[in-house]
């Protein structure tokens, strides 16, 4: 039901395909084609170029305990950046892991056209969720912009596997109605796509209002946990280069069906 409601809510994205619509009745108007050529990637990256990907991998390589408000006006606390997990067979910690993933993730993007902004290119990055998501709304204010948070997951019980996505709730108090709505859809959109491409256990979206690197934002934002590295098999998949491709690919395959749905 709710993933309908969310499809409905697509309509307010159809600037998009508007967009996407003319630029199309142009081409057909050119009519002695030269080359027999698929322009469909040259179309879809003349028009993802005013397009802004914000990628911020998860964490560095210490925590910072020090506490800030969880959203704008908020008197409730946390601490700035969590330590993040490790790996339970590979022993990689998370923050690696993350950044292995975002930055392939930046090259699938530019790859397919986008205005792609990294939050952090190395493991010495010591800012705070809060301060991340005032980055990304630098990059993205007044743009066609998204903001993806890169994750792995971690819980006790080792046998539990998947991946999910995680956006803000109807009732949000830091974010605007249309952000909520727009980081909804992408949480969706990611969500699919991304298990569509590992073919892991798709777990839905968690709809949270108690992430600072949600209630921060002021573009659309989602953080995907990608998977359980306490879970032996997720951690050696999640940490092989070859998965890392099909969670780009298929992160990056949610970012486009996000943008012109
Ligand atoms: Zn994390």
């Amino acid at each position: 039901m709710k993933r309908i409601l969310i499809a409905i809510l697509s309509l307010s994205l159809i600037m998009c395909s508007l967009v996407g619509c003319s630029s199309k009745d142009k081409n057909n108007d050119d009519d002695n084609k030269r080359i027999e050529v698929d322009s469909s990637d040259v179309k879809r990256s003349n028009k993802n170029n005013n397009r802004i990907v914000v990628i911020d991998a998860g964490h560095q390589e210490a925590p910072i305990n020090e506490l800030e408000p969880i959203g704008p006006n908020s008197d409730k606390k946390k601490p700035k950046l969590a330590s993040g997990a490790t790996g339970v067979s590979t022993n990689i910690p998370e923050y690696q892991l993350t950044l292995d993933v975002s930055l392939k993730l930046r090259d699938e993007l530019i790859k397919r056209g986008y205005d792609v902004k990294m939050i952090r290119e190395n493991n010495n990055f010591p800012k705070s969720n809060r301060e991340r998501a005032i980055i990304a709304n630098s990059y993205g204010k007044n743009k066609d912009s998204i903001f993806l948070r890169i994750h792995a997951n971690s819980i006790s019980d080792s046998n539990v596997t998947g991946a999910l996505t995680m956006g803000p709730s109807d009732d949000n108090p830091y974010m605007s109605k249309e952000n909520i709505e727009k980081s909804k859809l992408l949480s969706v959109d990611v969500i699919e796509e991304m298990t569509k491409s590992t073919d892991s256990m798709d777990k839905g979206i968690i709809l949270t209002n108690e992430m600072s690197g949600i209630n921060w934002c002021e573009i659309p934002v989602t953080i995907v946990e990608m998977g359980f590295l306490s879970n032996p098999e997720e951690d050696r998949l999640m940490n092989s280069k070859d998965y890392q491709k099909l969670i780009s690919s298929g992160i990056a395959n949610g970012v486009d069906k996000y943008f012109n749905n």
